[in-house]
């Protein structure tokens, strides 16, 4: 049965790696039946927050992945630690180490200066019964250090392949510090197999700490779980996907206007490709599909031109009542939300989105382009009013074409089309001169879905009220600076 963990250490926010390396976890799981579970790495109190923690369990549910089992939270589990640990030092498989840093790093520096390799020299493991007892009697802080043992470890990693590493290369690593907390190679591996984890599968920066764990597997007499080692993310400058990327915590794209379905798409691509075919996948598509097999080697980069591409394909492709739950809470949080809109309006509301939802690439765009439509204020862009509202011959036209369509009996695309081309057409000017004000009129910018869709969509009434602002949106221009011509 397969028991896989994501154990993210709660120093930070939780970031896009992190976030892929829990979706395969959590795939996998799903794939085989398998149990997920969620460990809180805690270990580090200065640096862990609980406030972190609520955030990362607020990502995970975001994107979508739920867990069998915890959040188990290692700072609860120190006692269980130190005891492992004492353990080991009675099967005479670690030692207890009196060596302070300074010590250490001395001797570490005389090595250098001698041109050897330093790993620690064991002069704690070479101390008599005596000694020992009497240093543990004075209170001398004591660690706790593996002793590791001759041999070759060899293990076949689930992306990489064989994997072998001599001992020779390997210290006598520390277990428990002197201040009695557990370093993460102990609580990692004591954790792991207290959860009967079955496989491993974290980040490429941990290949280095896997043959230790497996040494420390043999050393509790344990099963050792199979690993599976994610290729590091770049970003678009091929070095190390960081901060200098952007913003890389995965609620900012929440925040973004990203849908959970599309950045788990772009997520779970990163590294596997659930088929031929470049589009969204459904989740029960990626857990049926997904596996560790096909996961490549090579490092994938964060292409953020993709994600927007997924989500706008995804918000073209969702039925319209399923994105309108989900733009929901967007337009609550600023007030633009009416139950309307599934009542009485339910209609007009679902053929808006369905009619602005082409041309946005997120959440956020969506919301902004249905502000004029649902609001009563206006925003007016000073760059649209500069552009198509300081014609003053505007002045004359606008009240003209107004009292047109005052007069039209049904406020449709088409009837608003007639009268406003025959209105130019009699005016002596070209149809685009009246449709760009107009547009800036109703929608504040100069972009826009087809005007006569808009006017249609806005509504007589609102569309009389906006013709009425000329004179106000102007206003904006001497704010500006920039004149009426
Ligand atoms: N807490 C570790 C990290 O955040 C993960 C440890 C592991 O997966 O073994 O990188």
């Amino acid at each position: 049965m397969v028991r896989v963990r994501f154990a993210p250490s709660p120093t930070g926010h939780l970031h896009v790696g992190a976030l892929r390396t829990a979706l395969f976890n959590w795939l996998f799981a799903r794939h085989h039946h398998g149990t997920f579970i969620l460990r809180i790495e805690d270990t580090d109190l200065a640096r862990s927050s609980e406030e972190m923690s609520r955030s990362i369990l607020e990502a995970l549910r975001w994107v979508g992945l739920d867990w069998d089992e915890g959040p188990i939270y290692q700072s609860q589990r120190f006692a269980l630690y130190r005891e492992r640990a004492r353990q080991l030092v009675e099967k005479g498989l670690a030692y207890y180490c009196f060596c302070s840093p300074e010590e250490i790093e001395q001797r570490r520096q005389e090595a250098q200066a001698r041109g050897e390799h330093w790993k620690y020299d064991r002069r704690c493991l070479n101390l008599s019964q005596e000694e020992k007892e009497k240093l543990l009697a004075e209170g001398r802080p004591a660690a706790i250090r593996f002793l590791v043992p001759e041999g070759v470890i060899k293990y076949e990693d689930l992306v990489h392949g064989p994997i072998s590493v001599d001992n020779r290369n390997i210290e006598d690593f520390v277990l428990l510090r002197s201040d009695g907390l557990p370093t993460y190679h102990l609580s990692v591996v004591v954790d792991d197999i207290d959860t009967r984890i079955t496989h491993v599968i974290r980040g490429d920066d941990h290949i280095s700490n896997t043959p230790k764990q497996i040494l420390l597997y043999r050393a509790f007499a344990a099963p050792v779980p199979r690993f599976a080692h994610l290729p590091l993310i770049l970003g678009p400058d091929r070095k190390k996907l960081s901060k200098r990327h952007g913003d890389t915590s995965v609620l900012s794209f929440r925040d973004k206007g990203y849908l959970p379905l599309a950045f788990f798409n772009f997520m779970a691509q990163l590294s596997w490709s659930p088929g031929p075919e470049e589009r969204i996948y459904s989740i029960e598509e990626m857990v049926r599909d997904f596996s560790l097999e096909r996961i490549s080697k090579g490092s994938p980069v964060f292409d953020l031109a993709k994600l927007e591409w997924l989500n706008s394909r995804l918000i073209n492709e969702l039925p319209v009542n399923e994105l309108i739950s989900q733009l929901r809470p967007w337009l609550e949080r600023e007030r633009l939300w009416r139950e309307e809109f599934l009542k009485d309006k339910k209609d007009w509301f679902e053929k808006l989105v369905i009619l602005i939802r082409s041309r946005c690439r997120t959440l956020v765009d969506l919301k902004e382009m249905l502000r004029p439509f649902i609001s009563d204020k206006i925003n007016y862009d000073p760059e649209a009013v500069k552009k198509y509202l300081s014609d003053n011959r505007l002045e004359q036209l606008l009240p003209i074409l107004k009292k047109d369509f005052q007069a039209l009996e049904n406020f449709t695309a088409a009837e608003t089309e007639r009268v406003l081309r025959e209105r130019a057409e009699k005016e002596g000017v070209k149809a685009a001169a009246l449709i760009h004000p107009l547009r800036v009129l109703l929608v504040g910018k100069s972009v826009s879905p087809g005007i006569f869709d808009v006017l249609e969509f806005m509504g007589k009434e609102k569309t009389l009220a906006r013709i009425d602002n000329f004179s106000e949106a102007r206003k904006i221009l001497q704010a500006h600076g920039g004149g009426v011509s």
